[in-house]
């Protein structure tokens, strides 16, 4: 079961809940995101300043986003650039009009779906539920679509294989399908 996010969300925690532990993670390489979380550096200054606005301190150096697995993370971003794109079209048809950082989010997201682990993991966040809260605020009406509470990385694709894309789906229905502890299995 999902849980639900009735609360509105100041900009202050937004970036408390969700952007300071990601930030924090990608500091300590935790994180499969690219340089400046894929965001350009225009939008990660633009983070760091807020965060700064809001009394949250948070030690990036400016090096830190030159390492060799960083640039990886970008070369896999620019060979998938189409998929991302296709990722970001999806939430940002979604996005919560009074979220401050959909568009980031939606970034974040993209690139994060381009690793190999849980998305939750891959993004850097705490746990799974934390996850679920940033669909929730970003993105309210995918977070209401998976209610069978499916993984949130396997739930996006599967909206783009419904759409048309050809990325998860090898059976008509996820009842009949082979792989279906991939897509609704715990993840732990
Ligand atoms: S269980 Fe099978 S059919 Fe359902 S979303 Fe996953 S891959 Fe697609």
């Amino acid at each position: 079961m999902l849980i639900h996010l009735s609360i509105e969300l100041t900009r202050t925690q937004e970036l408390e809940r969700f952007w300071a532990p990601i930030l924090q993670s990608f500091a300590a390489g935790e994180t499969v995101l690219p340089p400046y979380l894929g965001l350009g550096n225009a939008g990660f200054e633009a983070l760091i300043t807020d965060l700064a606005a809001s009394h949250i301190e948070l030690y990036i150096l400016p090096g830190q986003h030159k390492t060799p697995i960083r640039q990886v993370r970008q070369d896999i971003v620019n060979l998938r650039q189409s998929e991302l794109q296709e990722l970001v079209s999806l939430l940002m048809e979604n996005a919560n009009p009074s979220a401050c950082y959909a568009r980031f989010a939606a970034m974040i997201i993209a690139c994060g779906c381009l690793g190999n682990r849980h998305l939750w993991k891959d993004l850097g966040l705490p746990e799974r539920p934390r996850l679920s809260q940033i669909f929730a605020w970003y993105f309210p009406a995918i977070f209401s679509g998976n209610d069978r509470n499916m993984r949130w990385k396997r739930y996006l694709y599967k909206q783009l294989c419904e759409t048309g894309g050809d990325y998860v789906c090898r059976a008509p229905s996820c009842d009949q399908c082979n792989t279906y502890q991939e897509c609704f299995g715990p993840e732990t």
